[in-house]
C-alpha cells in the first residue's frame, strides 16, 4: 500500500521476537513522530538515519506521540526527547509505565510468578519466561510525558487534525490516531496485519491486574467498526488498506480460537498451562509470554460467557468446559 501523503514509515530494528517496529513521521507544519523504537544503538541509528533521509533534523520534531508504553515503541522516547527537545505525548494510563518502566516490568514479573504457579506452568519454564521478559528492561529508560492525550482529543500533527482514540486491551494506555479526511488510522499494536493483538498482563501500581484485557480489547476493536477507516498504519508489519469486514474478521478470529479452547476443555479438563501447550505447540520460549497472555484471555472470555469454569479445590487450577456447580456437573448449553 502506498502511504498517505505526508507520512513516512521508518522501520526500526528490535531485538525482540516481534521483529521490526514501525515509527511514523508525519511531515508538515507540525512534524510529529509516532512511536520511537527500543532503546538500543541499532534502533537509534536507524531512526536518525531515517529522519536524515527524510531531510528532517531531530531539532525540527515538534512532538513525539506514543501509542503505548511497550519497550519496542517507547524505549527510545527519552533519548528522542533529549535530542529533539520535543515534548512527549501519551495516554494517562501509560504514565506509570513510562515514568518507571523497570518498576512496571518488576510488577509484571511478580504477577507472572504468581499466575504461573497457580496455573501449572513448570517452574523451570516459568523461570526462563521471566528471565527473557526481565531483559526487556534494558531496552527502555524512563520518559517524562508533557501532555496527556485522552479519548476524543484533537491533535494537530503534520498539516492535519487527528482524533485520539483510547484503545485499551493490548495495553491499558494504548491510543490510536485517526484522520477523518482520508480514513487513516495510526493503529499502534491495536490493529495489526493478519492477527489479533495479545492482551498482555499489566498490573497497576497497586499490584492489581487488569480485569479481563481480552474482553476490553474486543470491545474497543468493535468500536472501530463505526469509523470509516481506509488505511491502517500499524506498529508492526506492512501498512494495509481496509475492507469493511476487517474489524469483524479480527473479532471472529479471537472467538474462533476461544471456541477451540472450549472444545479442548469439553474433551478433558486442563490447567491453563496444558491448554497453552495444546493451543501453541510450536511456540518458542521467547514468545511464551504472549501465548500465556492469549490463553488467559480466551479463558477470561469463555468464563464471562459462562462456558468454562475452574473445578473446585484444585491446585494448580483446572478448567472444565462443563461448569462444575454445587458438586454437580451441569452442561449449561444443554439445559
Ligand atoms: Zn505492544
Ligand atoms: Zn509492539
Amino acid at each position: 500500500m502506498t502511504l498517505p501523503a505526508g507520512i513516512r514509515r521508518l522501520v526500526i530494528p528490535t531485538t525482540l521476537p516481534v521483529g521490526n517496529v514501525n515509527v511514523y513521521l508525519i511531515e508538515g507544519a507540525v512534524p510529529t513522530l509516532v512511536d520511537c523504537g527500543p532503546w538500543t544503538v541499532e534502533a537509534a541509528t536507524a531512526l536518525w538515519e531515517g529522519l536524515g533521509e527524510a531531510g528532517i533534523d531531530p531539532s525540527a520534531i515538534r512532538q513525539v506521540v506514543l501509542t503505548h508504553p511497550h519497550v519496542d515503541h517507547a524505549g527510545l522516547a527519552a533519548e528522542v526527547a533529549r535530542m529533539s527537545g520535543a515534548p512527549v505525548l501519551a495516554h494517562p494510563e501509560a504514565g506509570p509505565t513510562l515514568a518507571a518502566p523497570g518498576a512496571a516490568i518488576r510488577r509484571t514479573v511478580r504477577h507472572l510468578e504468581a499466575w504461573g504457579r497457580r496455573h501449572g506452568v513448570p517452574t523451570p519454564t516459568l523461570g526462563r519466561i521471566i528471565h527473557s521478559y526481565t531483559r526487556w528492561s534494558a531496552l527502555t529508560e524512563p520518559v517524562e510525558v508533557f501532555t496527556w492525550l485522552e479519548a476524543g482529543d484533537l491533535l494537530v500533527a503534520g498539516d492535519s487534525v487527528w482524533r485520539v482514540l483510547h484503545t485499551p486491551g493490548h495495553s491499558s494506555g494504548h491510543i490510536c490516531l485517526f484522520r477523518e479526511e482520508d480514513g487513516t488510522l495510526l493503529s499502534g499494536d491495536h490493529l495489526l496485519p493478519g492477527i489479533p493483538s495479545s492482551p498482555l498482563p499489566e498490573p497497576s501500581v497497586d499490584g492489581r491486574t487488569r480485569p479481563a484485557p481480552q474482553i476490553l480489547y474486543l470491545a474497543h476493536l468493535a468500536r472501530l467498526a463505526a469509523l470509516d477507516i481506509r488505511h491502517v498504519l500499524p506498529g508492526h508489519g506492512e501498512p494495509f488498506s481496509v475492507t469493511r469486514e476487517l474489524v469483524a474478521t479480527r473479532i471472529a478470529q479471537v472467538h474462533a480460537k476461544a471456541n477451540e479452547v472450549c472444545r479442548l476443555l469439553e474433551l478433558e479438563p486442563r490447567t491453563a498451562w496444558e491448554l497453552c501447550s495444546a493451543l501453541f505447540p510450536q511456540v518458542g520460549e521467547e514468545n511464551l509470554i504472549f501465548a500465556l497472555a492469549n490463553t488467559a484471555g480466551y479463558l477470561d472470555l469463555l468464563a464471562a460467557q459462562g462456558r468454562v469454569a475452574p473445578l473446585e479445590d484444585r491446585s494448580p487450577v483446572v478448567f472444565s468446559g462443563v461448569p462444575f456447580v454445587d458438586g454437580l456437573l451441569r452442561n449449561r448449553r444443554a439445559s
